[in-house]
């Protein structure tokens, strides 16, 4: 933080933005040494990282469960029970595509596509080929 302009050794004074010590720079300085300045920019990168896997997680962890429900069946659509994938951490908000398949509304996922049956507590669950 610029705190201001010292005239009688002809620089600026400021506040360090990583330890908030005081020290004397160039106008645009922000942090009083290398070593703050290496520590606020690791600290803002491992931020934007876990933001970035908060988001990730969830959709790649609900690829990995309708893989497993998928085993061996990928040619066909099958149902699962929505509490059967939510006690495995499906998490229906993850993000996720919108697809039409055969003329329905499909959420695709991944090389997956889920689906809800309207009135049913089963949620039907295909793999789709990226070309669609
Ligand atoms: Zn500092």
């Amino acid at each position: 933080m610029l705190l201001g302009w010292q005239s009688h050794i002809g620089k600026y004074l400021h506040k360090c933005d990583s330890c908030a010590e005081e020290f004397n720079g160039r106008k645009n300085q922000l942090y009083c040494t290398n070593t703050c300045r290496a520590r606020c920019n690791n600290e803002l990168a491992s931020t934007r990282r876990k933001e970035k896997h908060s988001l990730t997680n969830p959709y790649l962890r609900n690829i990995e469960i309708i893989k497993e429900q998928m085993q061996g069946v990928d040619e066909e659509v099958i149902s699962v029970s929505i509490e059967t994938l939510r006690l495995k951490g499906f998490a229906r908000k993850a993000p996720n595509n919108r697809i039409r398949l055969h003329g329905d509304l499909w959420f695709k996922i991944g090389p997956y596509a889920f689906r809800t049956i309207e009135g049913s507590k089963e949620i039907e669950l295909t793999k789709v080929d990226d070309d669609d």
